[in-house]
């Protein structure tokens, strides 16, 4: 920890107090917080440090995967719909300006009505140009809107998280609380990549990079229960479901891939290398309480008894090894798996994810073998096998 970093605590403190700010009436400040934290855990380098400048452009990719879930229609029957992530005083303004929701829900539609099949992230990626465009919708939102609101307490602009490039360009580096956002030419200019002014970086602040990796799994899942209340009251819904059905969704949907992974691993277990019987699982290598991540990278078949021992413990250093070694020499089997299945690889996503939580791991810390076993881990191995 340099000097002027901020604490992991005080970082934490931050989040929660701009969560509590009433002042947005939308869940994009969840999504943004969210996409933040994401990045940060996923964007680690080889010495376990989190890169500290994040885009524009990542952000809005985030915050479409994760909105991707909720413009389902929630609710079964004739009353089924999708659901309001924002106040009715602000739904208005937001509609007007076609908000984030309303904006994929619209792109989901005229991708169903192409390929009515389940409507995958994954199949959204590949419908070009209209993905492009929705990307380019939603980081124009985002500049517009949560980036230079977020961190509002009050009247006051608070940087307490990250600063915001084009501020600083058009302010000659002094922090502006009410500067007008940048022009949608400007941006739109920059999203064709043509001769722009428009700067698409987020600096965090010293600390906040780190306190994001290290804190990722206590303060996400308090984010998404926020948002979760913040949607249960926006539609006046009763139901706890909605948690679940917001972001719980994915994990379940992996049954495309199992047969492919079975075929790679010669049908065996990953963790026990026992052979394979009907009852296979396909496991999160990096558990989904840690890090919900669907790429393939991230997914192994294991048996009953492996995947059920496992539960979401962190994978010790052998299967470490093994996991880092498949990413490498599997690379060209997965990436045509992923193709076939209309699949996202993950790979450079999930190798930073697990440099995040392996290399920021307190000494000696439990990490699964099998069954009821573990053994503690060893921080000068577990950088050698993440280092590559
Ligand atoms: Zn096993």
């Amino acid at each position: 920890m340099t000097r002027g970093e901020a604490l992991p605590v005080d970082v934490a403190e931050r989040v929660l107090r701009l969560l509590d700010e009433g002042r947005y009436s939308a869940t994009y400040k969840q999504a943004v917080l969210v996409a933040l934290l994401d990045l940060c855990l996923e964007s680690t380098e080889r010495d376990g440090s989190p890169r500290d400048t994040l885009t524009t452009r990542q952000v809005a990719e985030k915050v479409v995967a994760l909105y991707w879930p909720h413009t389902r229609i929630w609710g079964t029957e004739a009353g089924g719909r999708i659901l309001v992530q924002s106040a009715s005083g602000a739904r208005a303004a937001v509609e007007r300006g076609g908000g984030i929701v309303a904006k994929i829900r619209a792109f989901r539609e005229a991708l169903e009505q192409r390929s009515p099949a389940t409507t995958t992230l994954a199949l959204a990626h590949a419908a070009q140009p209209a993905y492009r465009r929705l990307l380019d919708d939603v980081e124009w939102t985002l500049i517009a809107m949560p980036l230079p609101k977020l961190q509002r307490i009050g009247d006051q602009n608070l940087e307490w998280l990250y600063r915001i490039a084009w501020r600083d360009a058009e302010e000659g580096g002094r922090a502006h609380a009410d500067k007008p956002v940048p022009r949608r030419g400007q941006v739109a200019a920059y999203q064709r990549g043509a001769p722009s002014d428009f700067d698409n970086r987020i600096h965090l602040k010293p600390g906040v990079a780190t306190a994001f990796a290290r804190l990722h799994s206590l303060l996400r899942p308090y984010i998404l229960r926020h948002w979760a209340a913040q949607v249960v009251r926006m539609n006046r819904l009763h139901d706890d479901d909605v948690s679940a059905f917001l972001f719980e969704q994915e994990r379940e949907d992996t049954r495309a891939v199992r047969r492919p992974l079975v075929e790679l691993q010669h049908g065996r277990c990953f963790y026990c290398e026992s052979r394979l019987t009907a009852d296979v699982h396909v496991d999160h290598f990096i558990p989904w309480a840690r890090h919900p991540d669907n790429g393939l990278h991230n997914l192994v078949a294991a048996d009953a008894r492996c995947n059920s021992a496992k539960r979401d413990y962190l994978a010790s250093l052998p299967h470490l090894e093994r996991w880092r070694a498949r990413s490498t020499h599997a690379r060209e089997v997965l990436e045509r798996i992923a193709a076939d299945e209309r699949w996202d690889t993950g790979e450079a996503r999930m190798l930073g994810v697990a440099r995040a939580i392996y290399l920021s791991l307190p000494d000696e810390m439990p990490l699964w073998v099998h069954g009821k076993a573990f053994e503690p881990s060893d921080a000068a191995r577990l950088r050698l096998a993440l280092s590559a």
